[in-house]
């Protein structure tokens, strides 16, 4: 349980909602700040401003996903007006609080460093990231089957990357019927590859690897899918970048050629908001409950 806990949001989206949701299953006090348009008003939960007041008293401040863009705005999607973090808000925090978010940018890192606040982010724990790549994979197969005319069964598909997204992609691709090769640099990898009846290739061999790809899924975050690798495909293979910006595609090259090829950040919340915020409230509420228990026995 969570109570006597305060709990301030600012901003987010539909997931933003789950953690709410179980924040007040669990008897934290919440304070929603950037939910003004919120039409289900939740018992339970104070809507106020960003101000000091509001914050001074948070154990927990629960950013969104993205956290904060590089000049400290918040998103919301409940909300018209501007969200600005700045360094007064993060100063009047009690040393204790904890902020936490999916991906942090400078700008959150400096602030937070600078007053010496915790600051967790939630996409870097391996548990979030492995729950994360359920709906990243269906999301991916919803693209791939959206922008082709070919079945995913009995094609020829590329993972490259075997990383939490990569691993969660090809076993997904080979269950519906994919012959599923996947590329890695790592032997324990191209191990695992060859242990799940999949194809393993070393990574250095993609050039000659793609030459009949149909679908290449990408979860490498840097430049693999090069000018040189793409002029070695089909025209009709489908790439699709699942790597955070700006991906691992040279996206001007395939467009020259004429292969579709798509970054696809952030689909968990796109196609399973619901799902992807349930998956963070879980982790969430487990890491405050963490975190007040640690405090009280520093203090016991
Ligand atoms: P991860 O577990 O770190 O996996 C990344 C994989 O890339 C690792 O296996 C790593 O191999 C490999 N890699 C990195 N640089 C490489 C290189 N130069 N050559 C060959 N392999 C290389 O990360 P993840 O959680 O799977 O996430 C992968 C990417 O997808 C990230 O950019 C993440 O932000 C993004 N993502 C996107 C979505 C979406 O909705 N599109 C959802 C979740 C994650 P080693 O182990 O050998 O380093």
């Amino acid at each position: 349980m969570l109570t006597g806990i305060h709990v301030a949001f600012i901003g987010g989206d539909a997931r933003q909602l789950e953690v709410v949701k179980r924040c007040i299953q669990l008897d934290a006090t919440v304070t929603l700040i950037g939910f003004d348009n919120l039409e289900s008003n939740f018992t339970g939960a104070t809507k106020r401003p960003l101000t000091c007041d509001v914050l001074k008293d948070a154990d927990a401040l629960i950013l969104p996903i993205v956290g904060t863009d590089d000049n400290g705005f918040v998103e919301s999607i409940f909300c018209s007006k501007q969200l600005q973090l700045q360094v007064e808000h993060i100063a009047c925090l009690k040393k204790h609080c904890v902020v936490y978010t999916g991906m942090a940018k400078p700008y959150l890192r400096t602030l937070t460093s600078a007053e010496q606040i915790s600051l967790v982010e939630l996409l870097d724990r391996d548990d979030v990231a492995i729950y994360n790549s359920i709906p990243t994979a269906e999301g991916a197969l919803m693209m791939a089957i959206q922008h082709t005319d070919i079945t995913i069964h009995g094609s020829q598909s590329i993972v490259l990357g075997l990383g939490r997204t990569g691993l969660s992609m090809a076993r997904v691709l080979h269950a519906l019927g994919a012959r599923v090769r996947v590329g890695a640099r790592r032997q324990e990898h191209l191990a695992r590859i060859y242990e799940m009846g999949l194809t393993p290739f070393h990574i250095s061999e993609i050039r000659q690897q793609v030459t009949n790809a149909d679908f290449i899924f990408n979860t490498i975050p840097s430049l693999v899918l090069t000018a040189e690798v793409i002029a070695q495909m089909p025209q009709t293979a489908f790439i699709l970048d699942l790597a955070s910006k700006p991906g691992g595609t040279d996206f001007r090259y395939a467009q020259r050629r004429g292969i579709k090829a798509l970054l696809a950040p952030g689909l968990p919340g796109i196609v399973a908001p619901k799902s992807a915020g349930q998956i963070l409230a879980q982790t969430l509420s487990r890491l405050i409950a963490e975190q007040t228990i640690s405090r009280g026995n520093q203090h016991g």
